[in-house]
């Protein structure tokens, strides 16, 4: 099928999107340079194409010198190294960056990067190569991936591309979708602009009265989750936040009203908390929202809905933090097997305006999880994850040491 056509354009599919998946353009920019700020202007439907390629650069003019700024990945350091490593050391970055001029390459109708380049700038040195397997930096703060492969870790936190690392020529390469929306907010939070102080909280139970949600040997999903909540909203509350929850009691709430809950608030984050259930299936995941054009990982192939941009998609970046302190405090706080940060366009981190995550705390069917899940101590656990999660991205987006 040929793409960049009437067929796309009738999915909605703006004229910049077509143009980035038409095969005719394939290889003519490789030679193209351009700046840093062009290159991570990572706000909605920047990422596709050279047409959307703007002069003005998004990075605000805050140096990471004055702001000491953090990664949202701090929490996991200190719990799994003992150390503060995941700190992004003032002017780490930037120093290096500054008049840095990127090339991107054409691969499979997509603007990459190769790593030498996303080293260079975060000043995380040279790449180290073992075949397909690639790696970046040291001590905590490294990126490791294989070409050809989605599974990249951040630290040791499993992120899932949206798009596989590429080997084009001699370098192995990331997709700029990916580099923006998923790399450069996790590593340089304090760079998102417009990323407001949070002072409120969301707690979501999912499920409710009649939708019992997975079922379990030991309990349902909809009884899990509003402990949680409930245990998280006393520890935030205590912590000084203030905590809106979108159910108190074992009742119905629809997913719409749930997010009129969360959209009428500011400076505020949304969490929507679940558990899993099926097949063999063990272990802890993070939903962000996908990015528009990228394929939601709990469908197989692209749709139409893929194309479309939603009330969630302005917060992008503040989804990929928010969504990345929360997994990373999870995985160290209770243990378990990490399945990764994901994509999906679930209706309530889809429609919601505040930057919003779903995270699965385990999996019913599985009978280690369940006996976990089961016990007081491990939600409180899970509870006490939210907690620090919230903590992190707030000091993280400041960039502030407080
Ligand atoms: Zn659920």
């Amino acid at each position: 099928m040929k793409f960049g056509g009437p067929l796309l354009r009738n999915l909605g599919v703006s004229p910049s999107l077509s143009l980035s998946l038409s095969s005719s353009l394939a290889a003519t920019l490789s030679s193209t340079q351009f700046s840093a700020g062009d290159i991570l202007d990572c706000r909605e439907a920047s990422c596709f194409g050279p047409k959307n390629v703007t002069a003005v650069p998004r990075i605000s003019r805050r140096s990471a010198l004055q702001t000491g700024g953090r990664c949202v990945l701090g929490g996991m350091a200190g719990a799994l190294a003992g150390a503060c490593g995941m700190q992004i050391e003032a002017g780490a970055a930037p120093s290096q960056s500054s008049g840095m001029a990127w090339s991107p390459v054409r691969f499979s109708g997509r603007d990459y990067l190769p790593l030498e380049q996303v080293g260079r700038f975060y000043g995380m040195g040279m790449v180290q190569r073992a075949g397909k397997e690639c790696s970046l930096g040291t001590g905590e703060k490294t990126l490791r991936g294989a070409a050809d492969s989605t599974d990249f870790f951040i630290s040791r936190i499993k992120c899932v591309l949206s798009y596989p690392l590429a080997e084009v020529g001699s370098s192995v390469c990331i997709s700029r979708l990916d580099l923006v929306k998923l790399v450069e907010p996790v590593l340089r939070p304090f760079k998102i602009d417009g990323a407001e102080r949070v002072e409120t909280v969301v707690l979501d139970a999912g499920h409710g009265g009649s939708d019992r949600g997975a079922v379990g040997r030991l309990g349902d999903e909809k009884t899990f989750t509003l402990d949680v909540a409930m245990r998280t909203g006393q520890l935030l509350s205590r912590a000084g936040y203030k905590v809106v929850f979108t159910r108190t009691s074992d009742e119905f709430v629809s997913l719409e009203e749930r997010v009129q809950v969360a959209n009428r608030l500011s400076r505020a984050l949304f969490v929507s908390v679940h558990f899993n259930s099926g097949g063999s299936g063990s272990g802890l995941e993070t939903f962000a929202l996908s990015p528009r054009g990228v394929p939601s990982m709990s469908n197989e192939g692209a749709r139409v809905s893929d194309f479309g941009v939603y009330p969630g998609n302005l917060r992008d970046p503040e989804n990929t933090a928010w969504a990345t302190a929360a997994h990373s405090a999870m995985i160290a706080r209770c243990g378990m097997m990490d399945r990764g940060i994901k994509r999906a366009r679930f209706y309530v981190i889809r429609e919601a305006t505040l930057p919003s995550v779903l995270i699965e705390g385990g999996f019913l069917s599985h009978s280690e999880d369940m006996q976990r899940i089961a016990s007081p101590w491990y939600r409180q656990q899970l509870s006490g994850s939210i907690l620090e999660a919230v903590r992190n991205y707030r000091r993280a987006v400041a960039g502030s040491p407080a």
